[in-house]
């Protein structure tokens, strides 16, 4: 049998099945998504100082952000976010083609975003124009005025929580396949972003049961027995160890060597953060 999320299989009856990890961890996603997903649309301010979530999703997004299946989102995003920046309130796919090069299709990755109410796409002369929404524009105006602007960490930044909603959307949708419903026609490009779904799976779901840190060879039994090959695990590992500055994560405070093992420990807010999330999940009884 295989599981429908993350490719994990064991022997038993039935072709498919939904293991235990990725049951717990659909449940976090469909929390932490309405949690992000209120502030997005409701918040006066998105500042990642007074909603950590959202720094978590930065963090998070930065980790997987040149995985091929997930890179056209952040690209997007990061082109969004930086127009929208300069005041613009429309782009043409023209402009758009230049900035992101990808063999891939537009629609289904627009489709994301205009689900989101980030964009809207208008058709003239068989040429795309998207349009920015105001949520988009409130999303990056709000630093227009700030002394901070002048930072480009801060666009990278915002880029990141942007394309962090955006890929959380995608998981969203995926925590909703089950056993009995599992079509992948409701994610873009009919597949799953299983690089992405099995990182912070891992990342979060140890945060969230509480273990503030995790060594690198448990990192790698646990990708490795869902098939993510090696030189991408490599990757993640690699954007573990960027903790230097804005434009990198934040999720991993240290690394340090134990009995001859690398061992990584969560950032405090991390862990602040999750229990947060447990609360919640206890509130609204799943
Ligand atoms: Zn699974």
């Amino acid at each position: 049998m295989i599981c429908i999320k993350c490719g994990l299989t064991k022997r038993g009856s039935k072709d498919f099945f939904e293991c235990d990890d990725c049951g717990e961890f659909s449940k976090l996603v469909k929390i932490v998504f309405e949690d992000v997903h209120e502030q997005m649309e409701h918040s006066a301010s998105i500042d990642p100082d007074s909603y950590p979530i959202l720094r978590l999703l930065a963090d998070s997004s930065f980790i997987t952000s040149k995985n091929p299946q997930t890179a056209i989102f952040y690209k997007i995003s990061d082109y969004l976010v930086s127009r929208a920046f300069t005041g613009a309130t429309e782009v043409t796919e023209e402009e758009l083609n230049r900035y992101v090069v990808t063999t891939r299709g537009w629609s289904d990755a627009l489709k994301v975003f205009e689900e989101l109410n980030l964009l809207k796409v208008r058709m003239e002369k068989y040429m795309r124009f998207l349009v920015l929404t105001d949520k988009t524009r409130k999303f990056a105006s709000q630093y227009l005025s700030a002394e901070k602007l002048s930072d480009i960490g801060i666009r990278i930044r915002l880029a990141h929580i942007y394309a962090g909603y955006v890929l959380l959307s995608i998981l969203n949708k995926m925590a909703y396949l089950s056993e009995e419903s599992f079509s992948k026609s409701t994610l873009p490009y009919d597949q799953r972003p299983r690089t992405l779904w099995v990182t912070l799976m891992f990342l979060w779901s140890n945060a969230y049961r509480n273990s503030e840190t995790f060594s690198e060879e448990e990192l790698r039994v646990f990708v490795s027995r869902r098939r993510i090959p090696s030189a991408t695990r490599g990757k993640i590992v690699g954007a573990l160890h960027a903790m230097d500055g804005r434009s990198t994560q934040g999720l991993i405070k240290e690394v340090r060597i134990e009995n001859g093992e690398r061992k990584f420990a969560f950032d405090d807010y991390v862990m602040v953060e999750m229990q947060r999330i447990r609360q919640l999940i206890r509130e609204r009884g799943r």
